[in-house]
């Protein structure tokens, strides 16, 4: 088989890629290993006996461009939620309200005026730096210029605990705001290497806003519109058909399958890890190996659970994001068991229920019956903890995250559930063996600054690899991570140009 370009991998990334090069006029394959498109950005029946779609793996949607969306014609839908978050303190809570600022002060208190400052500061980097994510690459003293100061130093240079302790003085608060630093990464709010700031930086960007959407229908229809637009431009996609090396004379690309099969291209790209693709290439580029730090549960409810908190109802608590603890210190304590090998004790996790926003992922039956789904995302679970007894401390994971969402709740979390198979788990191995994201790393590895850290990458566009015609589109590119096409569309830009990109 001959074509112009084989993409390796058909998660969302991998498709948005396809339909680029397919509309730019490229002869496409795309390989994935294994019998579905979309990766982490699918729903599918997670309870078969239950006609609820879940968004299994990523479920809400912030990095995904207008641009990208328009220039594909994708059919998505992203509702915004009104409320952002809720935060159980104590016996009562902080709401975070978009439709009602006078509560969201009062339940901020003392920190009220500095949420403001901070978020306004975050939000004037996002317009400003979020459209540069689809352009070339700039260099570190422009995007300094760019967000300008405080932003720079806050964000970009110092670590991010630092900020949030000067600015905050609730710990709740300041736990609030570090989460996003968190989310699938494994790092201390203090750290040198700056890793919570990236990882914070790529969570307040997106859209232009740092909003965080919901996808109607769930995650699945994102990647749905994705696959249509690159088979509509006539890409082929085939799945069941695992990648087992790639090799190239910098002029052809020789790409292997497990059954055999061969396709050359002139050029690849890969949806893949970077470190996969390294050990696909049989190169060792000396990177290191993704850690994964997160715990996964989905569950259905027959309703939703009650509060200890009476100052807000269930539907209030659930439809944001529920933070549990996750204040500041909690999270400096879970990170610091982890680290030394130990499941946290009070282990910190959010919670967030789709079907308040969005009931169409359910079938009219569990609709009328009031059922509701929830999806938990447990932070500072390394994938290191798992790996000596897999099944033992996934047990142990879950039963410390259920044990800390109870410490919230009125009533036990697993007396609400619609039966007792409503509930499953996965831990990052889990992850990494469903999925394929080595060490379950959501990002395919540590987050990278959205410029050019050499200045030799100036102008470039962050999926280039040492070969000249294989290029990474996949969440592991610079300014990759999460649900968002932008690595797909900058390997293109990279392969062929930015012409290119109008199709
Ligand atoms: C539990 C969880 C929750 C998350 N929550 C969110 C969220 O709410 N919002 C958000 O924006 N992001 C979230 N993320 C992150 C986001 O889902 C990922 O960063 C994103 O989906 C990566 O997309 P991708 O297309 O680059 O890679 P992937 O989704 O990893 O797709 C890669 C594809 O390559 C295939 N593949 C692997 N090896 C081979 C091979 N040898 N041959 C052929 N094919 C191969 C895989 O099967 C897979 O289909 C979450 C991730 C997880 C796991």
């Amino acid at each position: 088989m001959r074509y112009d370009a084989v993409v390796i991998g058909a998660g969302h990334n991998g498709l948005a890629c396809a339909a680029y090069l397919a509309r730019a006029g490229r002869s496409v394959v795309v390989l994935e290993a294994s019998d579905h498109v979309g990766g982490a950005a699918r729903s599918f029946r997670t309870f078969p006996a239950y006609d609820a779609r879940l968004s299994a793996y990523s479920y809400l949607v912030s990095l995904l461009p207008d641009q990208i969306i328009d220039e594909l014609g994708l059919g998505v839908e992203l509702r915004r939620r009104r409320i952002s978050s809720y935060t159980p303190v104590g016996d009562g809570g902080i709401l975070v309200d978009n439709g009602d600022a006078g509560r969201t002060a009062r339940d901020l208190g003392p920190d009220a005026q500095a949420w403001e400052d901070f978020y306004g500061m975050t939000g004037a980097v996002a317009e400003r730096l979020f459209p540069t994510m689809t352009e070339p690459l700039r260099s570190r003293k422009d995007v300094r210029s760019l967000v300008g100061e405080p932003a720079w130093t806050d964000l970009f240079e110092r670590p991010i605990g630092e900020s949030l302790e000067r600015r905050f003085v609730s710990d709740p608060v300041r736990g609030i705001v570090l989460t996003d630093g968190l989310i699938g990464t494994f790092a201390g709010a203090d750290d040198r290497d700056l890793l919570a700031n990236r990882c914070l930086l790529y969570h307040v960007v997106g859209r232009g806003t740092g909003d965080w959407d919901v996808p109607v229908g769930g995650m699945g229809t994102v990647t749905d519109s994705l696959l249509r637009a690159a088979e509509s431009a006539g890409a082929t996609v085939l799945t069941s058909h695992p990648v087992t090396s790639i090799s190239t004379d910098e002029r052809d690309v020789v790409v292997r399958t497990s059954d055999g099969r061969q396709v050359t291209a002139r050029q690849a790209f890969a949806n893949v890890a970077p470190t996969v693709l390294d050990r696909l290439l049989g190169e060792d580029a000396s990177r290191p190996e993704p850690e994964g730090a997160q715990l996964k549960v989905n569950m259905l409810l027959s309703r939703l659970p009650a509060l200890k908190d009476d100052s807000v109802t269930s539907e209030q608590a659930f439809a944001g994001t529920m933070h549990i603890n996750e204040g500041y210190e909690q999270l400096g304590r879970a990170h610091a068991q982890a680290a030394a090998g130990r499941i946290p004790t009070v282990a910190p996790c959010e919670l967030y229920c789709h079907s308040l926003s969005d009931s169409s992922i359910l079938g009219r039956d569990l609709v009328e019956a009031g059922v509701q789904t929830l999806t938990l995302f447990g932070l500072h679970m390394p994938a290191r903890l798992f790996r000596s007894d897999p099944a033992g401390a996934r047990e142990a994971a879950l039963s410390a995250t259920l044990g800390s969402v109870n410490s919230v709740l009125a009533e036990p979390i697993e007396g609400c559930l619609l039966d007792e198979t409503t509930l499953e788990v996965r831990s990052p191995l889990d992850i990494e063996a469903s999925v394929g994201m080595p060490g379950g790393h959501i990002f395919h590895g540590d987050l990278q600054w959205p410029f050019a850290e050499d200045p030799h990458d100036v102008g470039r566009w962050g999926g280039e690899t040492r070969h000249r015609n294989v290029f990474i589109c996949g969440a592991g590119a610079r300014r990759g991570g999460g649900v968002s096409g932008i690595p797909g569309r900058n390997a293109v830009a990279a392969a062929l140009g930015e012409a290119a990109l109008d199709g």
